[in-house]
């Protein structure tokens, strides 16, 4: 019992919602015969005189309707939700739906005011917002074919009660009721209207509401007011306040909890003072005492109702209240979430059981399935009788489709594409076409061929995981096998190195000449048998130095040997190279033979951009062409401005006619076409090959209109599948195995195998050790010299550097094999350190004199 020492009568006065003066009327009527409340009037019109009336009067007047003009007389309590709170409701859901662009229809300015926060919300520089008015007249459909031919399928419906299911019905009849429309109705009473017809088509259907009818307060409230009902067929407050047995309106709910609100504040009141009814005149200026205390009474109650808690913020208005989100589905309209003002959307559904509710939603649906004729994607099957529906068509795709629709059960129709196009946008016009256009046009609910996901197909449409991977690439003509080269067996070394290596020789053999002059040990009797020779003769000349040399290069050896240690050294590092050069020569020169030369004038797209004799394009329209058209990079750039450039056109309408481009122009057109088809191409037709590598990397996915709730279903199905190894046994079986896979298998791996020449990189370090070795020869050299002339010199008793010049400018003399011997105390003689008659070696002869046989200088 809320009110134990005080009763309320309720004095209904109906009126005509336009009719204000009627309503003052009757509100200064109510006031005489003395009122502690008035609740309403719902009509806007009326209510701003009633509330004038009652703040004069200090009568505490209760309203339950939406007011945007967020008064704050001092007698009046409005229980219905914040109207900018509640426009923020639908702002949270809409972001968290992430629709990006949507349709307002409103049916009369008020319905812009609830709807002001949403289109604030939305940026200047985001997708656009179409806002579209119902009209008077009761036939919407001229309307609703303006928004469905604008492909839009988000729809926020702000229009009363009454209407929706009209607008609803025609929406339905005009076709825009499918899978992958949206509607958020902003009435709170949409469990009011009859939503029977709806439940099936897949359409999603959203709305708030205030009231939970599943509430343990409403039903308690339900429960007693059919009671009564039942007891009191005239009962007053039943009248007011029940409108069925199924639901209770929030304007109904809303009444409950202000009688309730006033019958709670009374009584607080009620408990400190003394509350008495007076009756009061329009005409006097006489007020309510009590009025003021119970409208603050009113403001700081804080109470659960049927609308929930119901608390006033500072400013008097209800700012903080809790709205359920409801979804049409099969079993009706379902409370998937909540939102609150502080929290925002709360999703209660979780994803398992949105998941499940598609999959059943799948299992009774056809599909149409729009595609276009490509090898091996889908493809008309040969057969002797007339094929008709899906039996017509066969293909990677078509069995991708069939292995989908088997792990989620549904149906489907393949039908193609009228114009055979992928779906480009027409940059003019705004405007898709091929695949892309049915989807949009919603004649088909899915995409599958190789529909390469790009980033403006994705902003149109909805795509599933990629379930095939690619790239660019070129498709050329297989390089000409070269007849054998006359001088091939200059191939093994590269140009640089055989120069590196004549070079080399000359260098040697020079420093070998030069290096056996200088060195005292390379002196010899010319006759072993003369123990006492007037000359000495040099073996190294020019001449036998170059034959030296060559004679190791060609490993075949030669008569000459050096003998002192520099020489020997140079010959040891001239052998060391020759040893290695020769082996390397040898062994490229094995591959060389063996492999087939083959001459193909372009490598990779760098090739291709660089030179324009040999003609490329690609697929008009598709994903290739605009990846040329869109990038950034300078080659690509400069490749699409000469695709676009060329008379006749370069680009084909089907990747067909471009491999019949390629074929026929033997060698003088390259088409740039996706890995994966040219994969297919190149296993049948063994005359084409892909050059080089991917241009990029991207995927296949299946498209679907925007909005579509089965993107996550079908790209689970496809994980599925390409978990189980299907994607990849059906990727075998129409690349390798059906319809002449494998035809080019044995030429692959022919050709494979290839041999380079090598360059100074490769042997680069046999001449470094070459420089070395001379070097060290070179050093060895002075050594040589320099003791030996010290030797003569402490002989002779001469100065050191007087011998070292002399012996110097004969060996700088560069002529002359032969060197007179200087003997002690003759002029010519044996010498005379050595009598043992037989040859000496270098050095055994202690002095030399110069004898006639060559000018001394
Ligand atoms: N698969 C491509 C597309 O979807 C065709 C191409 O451009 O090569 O557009």
């Amino acid at each position: 019992m809320i009110l134990p020492r005080s009763k309320l009568n309720a004095q209904i006065e109906k009126m005509s919602p336009q009719d204000s003066f009627h309503a003052s009327k009757k509100v200064c009527h109510l006031l005489r015969s003395g009122v502690a409340a008035i609740f309403g009037p719902q009509s806007a019109h009326t209510a701003s005189h009633v509330q004038s009336i009652c703040d004069t009067m200090e009568i505490p007047h209760l309203e339950t309707r939406w007011d945007y003009r967020l008064r704050r007389e001092s007698c009046l309590v409005n229980l219905y939700p914040h109207p900018t709170t509640l426009s923020k409701a639908y702002v949270d859901l809409v972001k968290a739906w992430g629709w990006k662009s949507f349709t307002i229809i409103y049916e009369n300015n008020e319905g812009l005011v609830r709807l002001q926060e949403l289109l604030k919300a939305h940026g200047p520089y985001e997708f656009p917002i179409t806002v579209r008015q119902l009209g008077e007249s009761s036939d919407y459909r001229p309307l609703l074919k303006q928004i469905k031919n604008s492909a839009e399928s988000h729809i926020v419906l702000d229009c009363s009660t009454e209407r929706i299911y009209d607008v609803l019905k025609q929406a339905q009849q005009i076709g825009m009721m499918s899978d992958y429309h949206s509607y958020l109705i902003t009435s709170l009473d949409l469990h009011g209207v009859d939503l029977e017809e709806f439940k099936y088509g897949g359409t999603n259907i959203t709305a708030f509401r205030l009231v939970d009818p599943d509430g343990p307060e409403v039903r308690k409230v339900v429960r007693e007011w059919n009671l009564s009902e039942a007891k009191n067929k005239k009962g007053e407050i039943s009248s007011i306040i029940r409108d069925n047995n199924t639901f209770v309106k929030a304007e109904t709910a809303l009444m409950y909890d202000a009688v309730h609100l006033f019958a709670k504040a009374l009584h607080d009141l009620d408990t400190s003072q003394q509350i008495d009814i007076k009756p009061l005149s329009c005409d006097a200026v006489d007020t309510w005492p009590h009025g003021y205390s119970l409208i603050n009474y009113m403001k700081i109650v804080e109470m659960r109702g049927l609308t929930g808690v119901i608390k006033f913020d500072h400013q008097g208005f209800r700012s903080d209240f809790v709205l359920d989100i409801i979804e049409l589905s099969k079993e009706g309209l379902k409370k998937i979430g909540t939102w609150n003002s502080t929290e925002g959307v709360n999703f209660t559904r979780t994803y398992g059981e949105a998941y499940t509710q598609i999959v059943e939603i799948i299992q009774n649906k056809t599909f149409v399935v729009t595609t276009i004729l490509s090898s091996p994607y889908v493809m008309r099957k040969e057969a002797s009788e007339k094929l008709t529906g899906n039996a017509q068509f066969e293909g990677y795709a078509v069995d991708l489709i069939h292995e989908i629709s088997r792990v989620l059960g549904f149906n489907y129709t393949i039908r193609l594409a009228p114009d055979g196009r992928y779906g480009s946008l027409n940059r003019e016009t705004k405007e898709w076409d091929g695949m892309i256009r049915e989807l949009l046009d919603q004649k088909a609910d899915l995409a599958i061929a190789d529909l390469t996901i790009t980033y403006d197909r994705e902003q149109a449409v909805d795509f599933t995981m990629p379930f095939m991977n690619l790239g660019i690439s070129i498709l050329y003509r297989k390089p000409i096998k070269q007849p054998p080269n006359l001088f091939s067996f200059l191939s093994p070394l590269s140009l640089d190195v055989w120069i590196y290596m004549a070079t080399a020789y000359l260098g040697v053999s020079v420093l070998l000449f030069i290096l056996a002059r200088f060195s005292p040990y390379e002196w010899d009797n010319p006759h072993p048998c003369n123990s006492d020779p007037d000359v000495l003769e040099n073996q190294f000349t020019l001449l036998n130095s170059l034959w030296f040399t060559i004679g190791s290069l060609m490993q075949q050896g030669s008569d000459i040997a050096p003998k002192a240690v520099s020489t020997r050294m140079v010959a040891g590092m001239w052998w060391f190279f020759t040893l290695i050069m020769i082996s390397s020569y040898t062994a490229n020169l094995a591959a060389f033979l063996t492999v087939e030369r083959m001459d193909s004038p372009i490598e990779s797209a760098d090739d291709l951009a660089k030179q324009t004799k040999i003609k490329y394009g690609a697929l008009r329209g598709g994903s290739t062409a605009a990846f040329f058209r869109d990038s950034n990079f300078s080659t690509y750039q400069r490749m699409w401005s000469f695709m676009e450039s060329q008379r006749p056109s370069v680009f084909t309408a089907s990747n067909v006619e471009g491999v019949e481009r390629v074929v026929k122009g033997k060698g003088g057109y390259a088409f740039l076409m996706e890995s994966t088809s040219i994969e297919y191409v190149i296993e049948r037709n063994c005359e084409l090959t892909q050059v080089g590598g991917m241009l990029d990397s991207k995927g296949y996915g299946i498209a679907m209109p925007p909005n579509s709730p089965f993107r996550t279903a079908i790209s689970g199905a496809i994980l599925k599948l390409q978990e189980e190894g299907k994607l990849h046994i059906l990727k075998t079986r129409w690349w390798k195995e059906k319809r002449g896979g494998g035809a080019c298998r044995d030429d692959t791996t022919k050709t494979s195998s290839t041999a380079n020449e090598l360059g100074l990189a490769n042997v680069g370090g046999v001449f470094v050790v070459l420089m070395g070795g001379m070097g060290v020869a070179c050093v060895i050299a002075v050594c040589e010299f320099v003791w030996k002339s010290r030797k003569v010199a402490v002989e002779e008793r001469s100065s050191l550097c007087a011998e070292m010049a002399s012996e110097l400018r004969f060996a700088l003399r560069c002529q002359g094999s032969t060197k007179p011997i200087r003997k002690k105390g003759r002029s010519c003689n044996a010498p005379t350190g050595v009598d043992d008659g037989r040859f000496h070696p270098l050095g055994s002869y202690t002095s030399y004199g110069f004898v006639s046989k060559e000018p001394i200088n």
